[in-house]
């Protein structure tokens, strides 16, 4: 039973539950409104390449400015998105104006890179999806190669549809890359059978990389592996030089994380990592 009383024009709850129940249902019909008024933003995070230390890309990654509570993070807000169905147009709004920003930076003279887009599993199982992507594209100007999709492996479960949406998503010229990978469940065998072009290994295998040798055998099989199937590989999450001195020593060719910058929003971005491209030390 939920007994509540009104005090001071506020609803007060019988327990931590029914609170919690309240915020939540507060936070859904606040999310209803924020993409009309505008409250969503996207930060983007640079991908480092540990050759050179330039800039080969960026993930989109998108934020919240709540009007009261301020930024809420997409770990918060993203799965309350899905539940509710609110995701669909959300992920919608986050793709075209990701596409809209990286081809402004294309036609301001920014480096040539690509940006990265974060799929849920309702987005990557909508119908829509590749038309979507497809008038995006065309409406934003942006080059279909510089459009990643990131995707995990366990929206791949069902073979034979994603099998089609991926290949459809290829024939436009856009690139898969699996997120957080060696966390889900799944078969190898995928990687072969499916057009994915880079692989993105989980920050949980780089928090300990220094101390723990499992850690490093399994980043360095998993980049030996990208190495043989011809895919790409970024390793997430580093925020230390001994980190970073590590995966280059494994020849990981590109790493994203704290240790080169946080996810900046896009006229951070333009200053830190634009013309000279630079990287602060
Ligand atoms: P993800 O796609 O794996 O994104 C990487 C997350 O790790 C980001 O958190 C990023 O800020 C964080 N990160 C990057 N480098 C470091 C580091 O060195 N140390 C630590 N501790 N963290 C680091 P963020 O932005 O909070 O996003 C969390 C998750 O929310 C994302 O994980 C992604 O699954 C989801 N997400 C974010 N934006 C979107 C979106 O536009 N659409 C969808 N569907 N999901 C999104
Ligand atoms: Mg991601
Ligand atoms: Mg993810
Ligand atoms: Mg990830």
């Amino acid at each position: 039973e939920v007994k509540k009383r009104e005090k001071n024009g506020h609803l007060l709850f019988s327990n931590e539950l029914d609170k919690r129940i309240l915020e939540r249902l507060e936070l859904e019909n606040d999310l209803r409104k924020a993409v009309q008024r505008q409250e969503l933003v996207l930060h983007y995070q640079p991908q480092i390449s540990t050759k050179n230390s330039r800039m080969i890309g960026v993930e989109a990654l998108v934020r919240w400015k709540h009007p009261v509570r301020g930024m809420i993070s997409p770990v918060v807000f993203v799965p309350i998105a899905e539940e509710s169905g609110m995701i669909l147009e959300i992920g919608t709004w986050v793709l075209r104006e990701a596409c809209l920003q990286m081809s402004r930076w294309h036609q301001a003279g920014g480096p040539l890179i690509p940006v990265s887009v974060n799929l849920s599993a309702q987005q990557f199982h909508h119908s829509n999806l590749v038309d979507a992507v497809k008038s995006i594209l065309l409406e934003t100007g942006l080059q279909p190669q510089y459009l990643e999709l990131e995707i995990t492996e366990g929206m791949m479960m069902d073979h034979a549809v994603s099998s089609a949406i991926l290949q459809e998503i290829s024939e436009l010229g856009v690139r898969i890359s699996l997120d957080d990978f060696g966390t889900g469940y799944s078969s190898l065998s995928y990687l072969k059978q499916f057009p994915i072009h880079k692989l993105k290994i989980d920050r949980s295998f780089i928090t300990d990389i220094t101390n723990n040798p499992s850690d490093q055998a399994i980043v360095a099989t998993i980049i030996s592996m990208a190495n043989h199937l011809k895919l790409d590989v970024i390793a997430e999450g580093i925020e230390t030089k001994d980190q970073l001195d590590i995966l280059t020593e494994k020849e990981c060719r590109e790493i994203q994380g704290y240790y080169f910058s946080k996810p900046l929003p896009a006229n951070e971005v333009e200053e830190s990592f634009f013309v000279p491209q630079r990287i602060p030390v």
